[in-house]
């Protein structure tokens, strides 16, 4: 068969460049490996729970994003307030860390705030520029000092990341890691208040149906949505994709969602150097476990930081806290994440360290309260910026667009995106496809 544009993954990049693509009256076909769309913002519903990906809390930057996807929704996002907190030394503090000190310890405080002021003066007067710094590490020290550091950039991150963060860049970072000014820090140190910082304060989150009401809003009444098909090989030379249903597509332009490296493995006539430059590219995977429960709603916190070792998961927390709707009445819901490289880790190991420490936090009293558990594995979840990530990206997405292939998505650009940048991102790649 023949289409102009043919876009591979379903996720919110894909839909987003269809639904564009639609509006123009633009021929394409979009196929989807899994049974439905949505990729990682899918939700499961079970037991009159619903289970997102790990919490997924949709927030925008861009009005005119923000603008499309409410009217494509309409009315079904309310405005909820985050309150994350950090787990350390047997206490809660709040949200970020480098900002609110108040509640742990007189030394551990003495000792954070004490770094932050003389790694502040090192940059006001040694001209020390953490912009310059040449690893995530060193970031992390000239920013906000050596207590900060130890106490919980150090430990939390080199549980997320799974590398040594000697060996991570700082592109990733952006607004997602905040940098407070000295009087917030010190501020933060004197009085225990929720902090509203960062850029994920308020987010927007339907009452039901999780966070697959956003991939289906944007889907919605979209023709030519093939599921259950996968991109099995591309021959750029020929613009001819081979699903995995036997059937060739001719094509004159591809949107891809795949993650990067993967598309570089379908195509056999990608030059040698670049296959070999993308085995280089590397992501942490996230194993997720969901729980529901019978009784009270035990925690106020949407999610919560785990530093330390004692804790193998590096986040834990409930959605059912901040949308009580994600839960039958009388029930509440917890969910906890464990990062891993390489081979999936035994989920029964992991079930009984979460239901342990859960117990230990005095979340749950007893294991029989549990109605449902669902087990969501994310492989290639964080894409790890190291020193080769930037060039090998940026050689791959240039050879492919030169071949009208336009990469989009989280992973199709192999970055550190939210849902707002997937659907940008896919809406870019439509707005690349010439009008006929
Ligand atoms: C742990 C975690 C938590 C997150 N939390 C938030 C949050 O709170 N807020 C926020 O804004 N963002 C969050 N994100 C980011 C957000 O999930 C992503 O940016 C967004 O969902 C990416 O959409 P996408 O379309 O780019 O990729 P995906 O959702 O991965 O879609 C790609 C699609 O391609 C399909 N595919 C793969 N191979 C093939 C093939 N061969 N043929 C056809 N199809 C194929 C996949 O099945 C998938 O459906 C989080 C991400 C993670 C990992």
């Amino acid at each position: 068969m023949k289409i102009r544009t043919l876009i591979t993954g379903g996720g919110l990049a894909g839909l987003s460049c269809a639904r564009r693509l639609n509006e123009a009256s633009s021929p394409y076909l979009l196929v989807e490996r899994e049974k439905e769309t949505g990729g990682l913002c899918r939700t499961i519903e079970t037991h009159g729970f619903a289970f997102d990906y790990t919490g997924h809390f949709l927030h925008f930057q861009k009005d005119e994003i923000k603008k499309w996807v409410l009217s494509l929704a309409k009315g079904q996002f309310k405005e909820r307030k985050r309150r994350a907190v950090i787990y350390s030394q047997g206490a809660y503090s709040e949200y970020p860390y480098q900002e609110n000190n108040a509640g742990l310890s007189s030394e551990t405080v003495r000792g954070n705030v004490l770094g932050y002021l003389e790694a502040a003066l090192n940059r006001r007067f040694r001209k020390v520029d953490p912009a310059n710094a040449e690893n995530f590490k060193k970031w992390c020290l000239q920013a906000f000092g050596p207590g900060i550091s130890k106490n919980f950039m150090y430990p939390y991150n080199q549980k997320l990341w799974k590398v040594s963060l000697e060996n991570l860049t700082t592109h990733w970072m952006g607004r997602f890691v905040p940098s407070p000014r000295i009087s917030e820090v010190v501020a933060g140190a004197l009085t225990k208040k929720p902090s509203l910082s960062g850029y994920n304060a308020t987010f927007l989150y339907p009452d039901k149906g999780g966070i697959s009401i956003l991939p289906k809003a944007i889907a919605q009444g979209l023709p030519n949505l093939w599921n259950g098909v996968g991109l099995k090989q591309l021959f750029l030379n020929k613009k001819k994709a081979l699903l995995d249903n036997g059937l060739e597509v001719d094509f004159e332009f591809l949107v891809s969602s795949l993650p990067l490296p993967k598309l570089a493995g379908l195509v056999p006539d990608l030059p040698a150097f670049l296959k070999k430059a993308a085995k280089k590219l590397r992501a942490t995977s996230i194993y997720n476990i969901n729980f529901g429960f019978r009784g009270k709603q035990p925690i106020p916190f949407s999610w919560v930081y785990f530093p330390e070792p004692e804790f193998l998961f590096h986040r834990a927390g409930s959605a059912s806290a901040c949308v009580p709707s994600v839960a039958p009445r009388g029930h509440f819901s917890l969910y906890v994440e464990f990062s891993y490289n390489g081979a999936k880790p035994d989920p029964k190991i992991l079930g009984r360290h979460a239901m342990e420490k859960l117990k230990k936090l005095g979340w749950i009293k007893s294991e029989r309260d549990l109605v449902t558990r669902v087990d969501l594995n994310l492989p290639g979840a964080y894409v790890v910026y190291d020193g080769e990530r930037d060039e090998i990206v940026g050689n791959l997405l240039a050879y492919f667009e030169k071949r009208g292939v336009y990469a989009a998505g989280r992973y199709g650009r192999w970055e550190y995106g939210s849902m707002e940048s997937a659907i940008e991102q896919g809406i870019q790649a439509s707005a690349k496809i010439p009008k006929k």
